[in-house]
């Protein structure tokens, strides 16, 4: 199994550093950034399976940030905990609409820190790993196996992907360029057509089993799965 991926957002070098090294040491791959702007581009590009967020960043604050993170598709059941320096703060964050699944203290000892990391990570888990039902159809996310009833389907990676995006948010269309940034990663520079290519070859591989109808295309919009 591969290393689970943290993202650590802290403007404070060396709170930032401290966590980073315990985290390493711990087994994790981290990854950094001292502010916002960075750790959209940061979970965007590495989608990281937990983000530790700051609750004063210099150029917005940790809650807003969580917020813009949970508008997005892609980033709605992101685990997140909030590191925050007051009570006041805390009182935020455990109100209704925050969006963090949990939050932390300063100071905290790295002891903590992991056991919140393990406990939030547990949580998170079943729901990525539950097969991916539509009709008669299923993706097993642990497996990574395709199945049509009985018979397995062999996909390319890229197949896969964007299979099983599409079967996790269905019946919505998606244009290309939303695709490239969910299913490719947005600063992935590859041309709207590269998705027609993978979509085709995607059909081409249900076809046999009379699948490739469930992956539709809507004109002048994009693409959407529909299993209905
Ligand atoms: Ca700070």
């Amino acid at each position: 199994m591969t290393a689970r991926r943290i993202l650590v957002v802290e403007d404070e070098a060396a709170i930032r550093q401290m966590i980073a090294f315990n985290l390493n040491r711990a087994g994790f791959d981290v990854a950094e950034a001292e502010d916002c702007a960075s750790a959209r581009n940061m979970i965007a590009d590495t989608r990281p399976d937990l983000v530790l967020i700051d609750w004063m960043l210099p150029d917005s604050s940790g809650l807003e940030l969580t917020r813009l993170l949970r508008r997005d598709d892609a980033n709605r059941h992101l685990p997140i905990i909030m590191l925050t320096a007051r009570a006041e703060e805390v009182d935020k964050i455990s109100g209704l609409d925050s969006g963090a699944d949990d939050y932390i203290t300063k100071p905290f000892s790295p002891r903590e820190l992991l056991a919140r990391i393990g406990a939030l990570l547990r949580r998170s888990v079943p729901a990525e790993d539950e097969p991916i039902v539509a009709g008669d159809l299923t993706i097993n996310p642990v497996s990574h196996r395709v199945t049509i009833g009985d018979t397995e389907i062999s996909l390319g990676p890229t197949e896969y992907r964007l299979l099983k995006f599409l079967m996790t948010n269905p019946d919505r269309v998606y244009s290309r360029s939303q695709l490239l940034d969910f299913v490719w990663g947005q600063n992935v520079f590859v041309e709207e057509r590269t998705v027609d290519v993978h979509v085709r070859r995607l059909r081409k591989a249900l076809e046999p089993f009379g699948a490739d109808k469930f992956v539709q295309t809507v004109r002048g919009a994009g693409y959407r799965f529909s299993a209905c």
